[in-house]
């Protein structure tokens, strides 16, 4: 599939998104793709239930609330969406009259071509932290490994083995005790970095007798031909050797975040961020900008406010390359009647 769009954005964090929406005001369409499968960012993964304070006229708002309110935001936008995937080229098609046309490559295979790229990709793509000591996990991927869970159906009467001790660990063990044949819970201390609330609530289910959990034990081997069969643990403190039957392990070890194919675009870094300018964004290549936590430059802050500043400027450059020549339209949303007919407010 070849998609046109007048800006590609990569990375559907809260700048990503909001980008949409600035871009929509000057009549811009834009395409977003994300390595995750949902939009948000780190707000989304990271955070999604901790209070965001520091949002212009918002006294408090839950990253989850602020992700929800952006996608509202540019509800009025026509936009595509293309989730699950990680662009991992970009390459020039032509430049004429010092406009450069830019293709983009998925690893899902999803072509799109355009003269901006609005890079919003953070910290790079989250990818999920392996087990440390096991050679190459991922042969028993969706044969019973996974690092999330995107259907409960796949845990229904199995044996489950979930390894982790922070949020997403206890409330996917307290969740999937609900369905799975056995649940049990692998963590190397018995101590857990989650909420207070679930992680007494998976006691309780341990007492009585829905989960069974595993500490202080941290996994020494999968076995099995094609898919998982068997899991051996290692005690950490009597270094004891226990082998269990196992059809599905989950492992909830938290995200890595990595730069990945972003270090092959050729662009100027400065710290394992992009360089950008000042004015408009823009990288060392005419038409690639940097918007939010993934640019650097004199004075940078990693907060949410900044990104949609940059982007803000960024966009106005992008309408300039769309329609060169032309004086980009500029107007406040609470006088400008076109504006408010885009948004579908106003009389
Ligand atoms: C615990 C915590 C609390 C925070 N609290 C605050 C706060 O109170 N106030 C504040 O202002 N900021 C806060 N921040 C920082 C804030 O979350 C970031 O500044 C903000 O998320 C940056 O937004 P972004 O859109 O630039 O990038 P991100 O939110 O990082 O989103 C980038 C997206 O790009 C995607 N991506 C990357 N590479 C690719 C690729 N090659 N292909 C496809 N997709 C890709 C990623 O999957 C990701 O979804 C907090 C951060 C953390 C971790």
């Amino acid at each position: 599939m070849k998609v046109e769009t007048d800006i590609l954005i990569i990375g559907a964090g809260p700048v990503g998104l909001f980008t949409v929406f600035e871009a929509g005001l000057l009549g811009l369409k834009c395409t977003l793709i994300d390595n995750l499968d949902k939009v948000g960012g780190q707000c989304s993964e990271l955070y999604p239930d901790k209070p965001i304070y520091d949002i212009p006229g918002v006294p408090v708002q839950t990253a989850e609330q602020h992700v929800d309110a952006l996608v509202k935001q540019i509800e009025p936008f026509k936009y595509n969406l293309h989730l699950s995937q990680r662009v991992e080229t970009i390459t020039e098609i032509e430049t004429i009259d010092n406009i450069t046309t830019w293709n983009i490559k998925t690893n899902k295979g999803l072509e799109c071509i355009s003269k901006n790229i609005f890079i919003a990709a953070g910290a790079g793509s989250f990818e999920p932290r392996r087990p440390p000591n096991i050679e190459n996990p991922d042969q028993y991927l969706n044969k019973g490994v996974s690092y999330n869970v995107k259907s409960i159906d796949r845990f229904k009467d199995k044996n489950l083995f979930i390894f982790g001790g922070g949020d997403s660990a206890l409330d996917w063990t307290v969740e999937l005790s609900k369905i799975a044949k056995s649940t049990n819970l692998v963590h190397r201390r018995d101590a857990f970095r989650g909420s207070q609330h679930t992680e007494e609530l998976m006691r309780s289910l341990v007492e009585s007798g829905d989960i069974n959990l595993l500490t202080p034990f941290q996994i020494e081997s999968i076995k099995g031909k094609n898919k998982v069969e068997a899991v051996t643990l290692k005690n950490f403190d009597t270094k004891e050797i226990v082998n269990h039957s196992a059809d599905e392990l989950l492992f909830l070890f938290g995200l890595n975040k990595k730069l990945g194919p972003i270090l092959q675009w050729d662009l100027t870094l400065s710290q394992n961020k992009i360089s950008v300018n000042t004015e408009n964004f823009q990288t060392n290549k005419n038409g690639i900008f940097a918007v939010g936590d993934i640019n650097d430059y004199p004075g940078k802050l990693d907060l949410i406010l900044c990104g949609y500043h940059e982007t803000t400027l960024a966009v106005q450059k992008a309408y300039q390359r769309i329609h060169p020549g032309e004086r980009v339209p500029f107007g406040y949303t609470t006088s400008n009647k076109k504006l408010q007919k885009k948004l579908g407010v106003g009389k």
